[in-house]
């Protein structure tokens, strides 16, 4: 019997229903265990229990959309994405690659492959000052008390946005004090499909992108420390103007990123400066730094040369320059074994592709970080916009990629069994 619970259709309506739930505004706000968030989750446990599939959660919201059959502890070939969103952010950022999921597990659980959907409860840091709780706490890596205490804008603790979550349905019981999250499944293989939300498969006419890297990042916060004088009387000679120093050091990272080329990119984030009035030349200023490549040398010496280049440049105007190197993220391989069988299964099918490095992260991170063979699949974003409003993929686009996955899973469902 042929199965049709994947369509160009049903991938299409299920992505407007899950865009409803949101909170007023523009684009879809789905911040981790608000109001919204919970609806859309209880929303798609009813939508899975539909398609003949069992919905579980584990301890912080994750959530498993699996054959009935399969049992706690199993190992599964999981795939999947993240239900939150950032604010007023878009209609498929994590929501695509959850609803594909929903609807592959469906279909291939027609075809007796043993493959599981999940759905991260959190992805995107919006809501608490901490991003990847939900993969963490999937692959057993969270002991919930680490976040018990952070709060979100309102001063609302995580753990108590989590326990009124947990009262609608949309988590399990809490672990004992001090035990991780228990796993519900094990994966065998990972594989999450995604909008690109770059520029690099709509300009080239790809249809689909293998992803084997997803870039690492540097960040670095600089505080420049001049002297605040009257700007009237201050002539220009005398002056040590730590925010004409920032915007030199915002111009040479952005010439580092140009120099660098592709996978490489730097970013001035945010700057400010004080006292931040019309007659006064700025006595300090403060600057976030961001570079990201894909190699871990090339890397590291973006963020050497970011650094030189800003003590070379404060040195020179006579101001302070204070470098707080932030924790950043190592580059992540993903499965290159995975990525060549995709690759080959792509150019097989006729679909336009190209192999290519994320520079955003995302919950396969963490799995591939945990040792999971893991991959990614792109579509193109129209004109590279993400985290918008106006983000958008076509649904012909969206449509060729859930197929595409379908057959992949399937040929993955062969050789792991
Ligand atoms: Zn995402």
């Amino acid at each position: 019997m042929t199965t049709s619970f994947l369509t160009l259709e049903s991938l299409s309506e299920k992505l407007d229903q899950l865009a409803t739930f949101s909170a007023p505004g523009p684009g879809v706000t789905r911040l981790v265990y608000d109001e919204h968030w919970c609806a859309a989750h209880l929303w798609l446990q009813r939508e899975a229990r539909a398609l003949g599939l069992a919905a579980t959660c584990d301890a912080i919201g994750n959530l498993w959309l699996h054959d009935p059959a399969l049992q706690p502890g199993a190992r599964v070939i999981a795939v999947g994405s993240h239900l939150d969103s950032v604010t007023r952010g878009g209609r498929f950022d994590g929501a695509y690659g959850t609803i594909a999921a929903l609807l592959l597990a469906a279909e291939l659980r027609a075809q007796g492959a043993p493959v599981a959907a999940f759905v991260t409860c959190e992805e995107e840091g919006s809501r608490f000052p901490m991003a990847l709780t939900g993969v963490r706490g999937l692959l057993g890596q969270l002991v919930p008390s680490e976040c018990a205490d952070k709060r979100d804008a309102n001063g609302v603790r995580w753990a108590d946005a989590l326990q009124a979550a947990r009262e609608k349905g949309c988590a399990a019981a809490a672990p004992p004090d001090g035990s991780p999250v228990p796993r519900v499944f094990t994966a065998s293989r990972q594989l999450e499909l995604h909008i690109e939300q770059g520029p690099v498969l709509e300009s080239m006419g790809a249809k689909l992108g293998v992803v084997d890297t997803i870039a690492g990042y540097r960040r670095v916060r600089a505080r420049l420390t001049g002297e605040a004088r009257h700007a009237g009387t201050t002539p220009m000679d005398r002056r040590r103007d730590a925010l004409a120093a920032a915007a030199e050091i915002v111009l040479a990272t952005e010439a580092l990123g140009i120099e660098t080329g592709a996978p490489g990119v730097a970013t001035a984030g945010g700057a400010s400066a004080e006292p931040g009035l019309y007659n006064v030349v700025p006595g300090a200023a403060a600057l976030l730094l961001e570079v990201r490549h894909t190699d871990a040398a090339s890397l590291s010496r973006m963020e050497e040369t970011l650094v030189e280049r800003a003590r070379a440049i404060a040195s020179r105007r006579g101001v302070a320059l204070e470098l707080e190197v932030q924790a950043g993220e190592a580059a992540t391989p993903l499965s290159a074994a995975l990525a060549d069988e995709a690759e080959a299964m792509a150019a097989g099918m006729a679909i336009p592709y190209r192999r290519m490095a994320s520079g955003a992260g995302h919950d396969t991170m963490a799995f591939a970080q945990d040792g999971v063979p893991a991959l990614m699949l792109f579509t193109p974003s129209r004109l590279g916009i993400s985290h918008h409003p106006d983000e958008l993929t076509k649904a012909r686009d969206l449509w060729v990629a859930a197929a595409f996955a379908r057959e992949l899973l399937l040929a993955w469902a062969k050789s792991v069994a």
